[in-house]
């Protein structure tokens, strides 16, 4: 049986795992799809104390698995696909595999949102992305008109990082104030390359009988005007949702779908801690997530150390 068993491998479930891992625990790190969490996608991190240079959002995670492996943490790329948390030791079903443990820690975090039309599922992966790191070098992208979706700190960076290799980058944002940080916004809506198009929403991704995309059908949100924007690319930015489905019903959520903790990181299932995006609908840095993960995993040594007292 596992003492701890971490869901998720981003800045929240590793700093989990390194806390764990110096306390003797041997924690289990289940990565889920995205070994590293979604910073593996960002280019540069210039926010995370203790790099005046900024450091590579890949780099980053890698360097955290190997500081937890270090201590006797064990990273395992696995998928969790189900859990009874109903009795202690907790079970999980791992790639069809069953697994217990005496503590959990769900540092889940969060996926990409999407727009919810049709045409651009149709599109994903073909003009249609939620990652301009992953994918703004593509040969289809050169040298193209590109459009970004958003007015977050991800629009931003995405828009930023596409004007290597677009040849205008069109900014739509649904209002016309953007919502990044002042530094990220300025710097943003300074570049000649970057094109805001405010108050406006995508209403359709051209072109499904393509097979490709063409260009976006705009509408504006003031006037109701509609438009149409030529381009190869759409990159969709427009913020998360908590990866939290599996625990529905058993822990306690907001109505998004964050966990709500009952107290510090404990949520209101003894033995069962959360940390990071998948309840944190406020702050969502990578610090932070690192910080409430360090928090989580002390918890768990407490509860531990008094249920084995
Ligand atoms: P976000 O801050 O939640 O911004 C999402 C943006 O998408 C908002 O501008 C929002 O519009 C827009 N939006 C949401 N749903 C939409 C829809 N259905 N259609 C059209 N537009 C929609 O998300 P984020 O930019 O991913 O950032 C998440 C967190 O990570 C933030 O705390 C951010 O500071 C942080 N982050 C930081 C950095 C950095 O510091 N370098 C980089 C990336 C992310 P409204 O503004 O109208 O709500």
């Amino acid at each position: 049986m596992e003492k701890v068993v971490i869901i998720g491998s981003g800045c929240a479930g590793l700093t989990a795992a390194l806390y764990t891992a110096r306390a003797n625990l041997r924690p289990l790190v289940l990565t889920g799809r995205q070994p590293g969490g979604l910073l593996t996608t960002t280019s540069i991190v210039e926010n995370y104390p203790g790099f005046p240079e900024g450091i590579d959002g890949y780099e980053l995670m890698t360097r955290l698995q190997k500081q937890a492996e270090r201590f006797g943490a064990r990273v395992k790329f696995a998928c969790v696909e189900a859990v009874d948390l109903s009795r202690q030791p907790f079970s999980l079903t791992v790639d069809g595999e069953p697994l217990a443990a005496e503590t959990i820690i769900i540092a889940s975090g969060a996926s990409h949102r999407h727009l919810g039309l049709e045409s651009e599922h149709e599109l994903e992966n073909k003009g249609v992305t939620y990652c301009a790191t992953c994918d703004g070098a593509l040969p289809l992208f050169r040298n193209q008109p590109l459009v970004v979706v958003g007015g977050g700190d991800s629009a931003c960076e995405e828009a930023m990082y596409l004007t290597r290799f677009g040849s205008i980058v069109y900014l739509v944002h649904r209002r016309d104030t953007l919502r990044a940080s002042k530094i990220m916004a300025e710097r943003t809506l300074a570049h000649p390359k970057i094109k805001p198009i405010w108050d406006s929403v995508v209403t359709e991704v051209l072109d499904v009988k393509q097979d490709k995309v063409t260009g976006v059908r705009l509408k504006n949100v003031k006037t109701n005007a509609g438009s149409v924007v030529a381009c190869a690319g759409v990159f969709v930015a427009i913020g998360h949702v908590p990866n939290t489905q599996l625990f529905k019903g058993v822990i306690r959520m907001d109505e998004s779908g964050y966990i709500i903790p009952k107290q510090g990181t404990a949520t209101n299932v003894p033995g069962v801690f959360v940390a990071g995006d998948c309840a944190d609908r406020v702050y969502r840095q990578a610090v932070t997530a690192a910080g409430l993960g360090c928090a989580a995993a002390i918890e768990a040594e407490r509860y531990l150390a008094a249920k084995n007292a």
